[in-house]
């Protein structure tokens, strides 16, 4: 005889049953209420285990890119090709002679003021400098100077074999105007000597390379050097006013003479030393892009009016409400998709953990970076495009209407956006009929230059920065501002913007700032790297990183 389990009453059916029926069917509602959360839990599980699975997954892969994801794989281990190179030794009378040749520099006040406002008189007294302090460059049978557009240079530097490209190095001789009264701690154009810094407009933009390129050129010669690689070196009188006699004009001879560089360096970027938080050692940035440019003028138009019977919103309301509309809504976060990525997997090796691990999976991290970035100005420019309104203008009476109100928005166009999407957005933002636009100036994101093992004039630039100074590490950059470079874009596809200016804490804030300085030190180490940079450009090809490889 058998009882029913629960509540033990006899059972008169078969042996199977262990309860009554009444309560065998309360047990069987509950079995499959209780099946079906038994589902949902396995559901739950499985779906546990799945997403703990992908995230260890996606652990394991970013550990391992951690650990082995090395940019210079390959390239550094392989040996380079041999050439004569002349050591760039100089005794102490030579360098008494080329710091007085950059402080005469200095001296003279190249000052572009605006487009129609040239110091030309210092121009003038710039080339006869030039002739002065580079006899050798302006004398030599292997030299050919041209003046271009009455302040700019033109040399060519023919090479002995006709096989290599050549290529280009820049400049320019026009600054920026700078007052004594903004704070400097010695005249702006007194080259006078503070702590072992000269200080004075254009120490470092950009008549270190202008003086630095053209002292290297008269060792070299002097020294008996000639070039198996051609080159050219462009120095332009006008890049602060955008270059167009200059550069533009230096541009159309080459083009006119069908000329294809293998290609350029200009300014841009320097050797950052205690600059970004968290890096181990210096690190020299080498621009291969730069961000667009757009000048953009808002304008709204109203019959004026007397300011007794005001209508309810005037010319100044509505184009006030556009630009807060356009500061409210920042354009979108882009960090990740343009080479900034680059940068960041250069320099991930030279940070500690865990920086080396968000650095080294730029393919996870980039959102949370990117949002991290935006938080401070200086980073945020390079998260996006950025907007920044300059001038706003309207009214002339405190008891008239004006009918005319405009502002000027001033936006630097991130390596992912071209200029007409900027146009678009800014238009869908300000969302109102009455705000005309009207694009007073602008231009595309550079074209990004090459970096990788096979890029010859990247790993060449690299290899002398990495020769002379080995603690530094080498990785690509976006330049914010913009340089002459950007008008050679036809004639060659790698643009470089670098100069090894070493930038310490600070010092970023002297560029077109007050107090700009170099140390004379760096100044005659910018003169070693253009001395050796010549030679190196004599070399045919790059070590092949796979064979390389293969002799390991
Ligand atoms: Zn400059």
């Amino acid at each position: 005889m058998k009882l029913c389990r629960t509540c033990h009453k006899q059972l008169h059916y078969n042996n199977l049953w262990l309860r009554c029926q009444q309560h065998a069917m309360h047990s069987q509602i509950k079995m499959t209420e209780r099946s079906g959360k038994c589902n949902i839990l396995k559901f739950v599980k499985v779906l546990s285990f799945a997403f703990i699975f992908v995230i260890l997954v996606i652990f394991v892969a970013a550990t391992v890119r951690t650990l082995t994801f090395d940019v210079n794989a390959g390239l550094q281990l392989a040996p380079w090709e041999k050439t004569n190179n002349i050591a760039y030794d100089i005794n102490q009378q030579q360098r008494g002679e080329l710091l007085a040749n950059f402080k005469d520099a200095i001296r003279i006040p190249t000052v572009s003021t605006s487009r129609t406002d040239q110091n030309t008189t210092a121009l003038r007294d710039f080339n006869d400098l030039l002739r002065k302090a580079f006899p050798t460059v302006f004398s030599s049978h292997l030299v050919q100077h041209e003046v271009v557009a009455n302040y700019s240079h033109l040399f060519w530097v023919p090479g002995s074999d006709l096989a290599l490209v050549p290529y280009m190095l820049l400049a320019h001789i026009d600054v920026v105007p700078a007052e004594e009264s903004d704070g400097w701690d010695a005249p702006p154009f007194s080259a006078k000597e503070i702590d072992g810094f000269i200080y004075g407009r254009g120490t470092i933009d950009n008549k270190q390379s202008v003086m630095g390129i053209l002292q290297a050129l008269e060792y070299l010669l002097i020294r008996g050097y000639s070039p198996q690689r051609g080159f050219f070196i462009g120095l332009g009188h006008d890049e602060e006013i955008q270059g167009l006699h200059g550069a533009m004009n230096i541009v159309k001879l080459l083009k006119k003479k069908g000329v294809q560089l293998a290609f350029v360096l200009d300014e841009g970027l320097a050797v950052l030393d205690g600059v970004i938080t968290g890096l181990q050692g210096p690190a020299a940035l080498i621009g291969i892009s730069e961000k667009g440019h757009a000048t953009v003028k808002l304008s709204v138009s109203m019959a004026p009016g007397h300011s007794s019977m005001p209508p309810w919103e005037s010319s100044i309301g509505i184009l006030a409400g556009a630009v807060k509309r356009l500061e409210d809504n920042p354009m979108p976060r882009l960090f990740g998709e343009g080479p900034e990525r680059g940068t960041f997997e250069h320099l991930a090796h030279k940070f500690g953990l865990p920086l080396k691990f968000v650095m080294s999976n730029m393919w996870l991290f980039s959102p949370l970076l990117g949002r991290v970035m935006e938080r401070s100005p200086e980073t945020n420019a390079f998260v996006r495009t950025t907007t920044a309104v300059t001038m706003f203008n309207a009214g002339v009476k405190t008891n008239v209407l004006p009918s005319q109100a405009e502002a000027y928005v001033n936006l630097r166009i991130h390596s992912s956006q071209s200029l007409q999407e900027v146009l678009d957005l800014i238009q869908s933002i300000v969302g109102d009929e009455r705000v005309k636009m009207e694009l007073m100036h602008g231009f595309d994101p550079l074209p990004i230059s090459s970096y990788d093992e096979t890029s010859f004039g990247f790993q060449i630039i690299k290899k002398t920065v990495l020769d002379q100074f080995p603690q530094v590490t080498v990785a690509p950059g976006i330049c914010i501002g913009n340089t002459d470079s950007r008008h050679y874009t036809d004639l060659t596809k790698d643009i470089y913007r670098f100069a090894p200016t070493w930038f310490r804490p600070g010092d970023a804030q002297r560029f077109h700032g007050i107090n700009e300085r170099i140390s004379k030190k760096n100044y005659e180490e910018l003169v070693g790297f253009y001395f050796n940079l010549i030679q190196n450009c004599d070399i045919k090809d790059l070590p092949s990183p796979h064979s390389a490889v293969h002799e390991l």
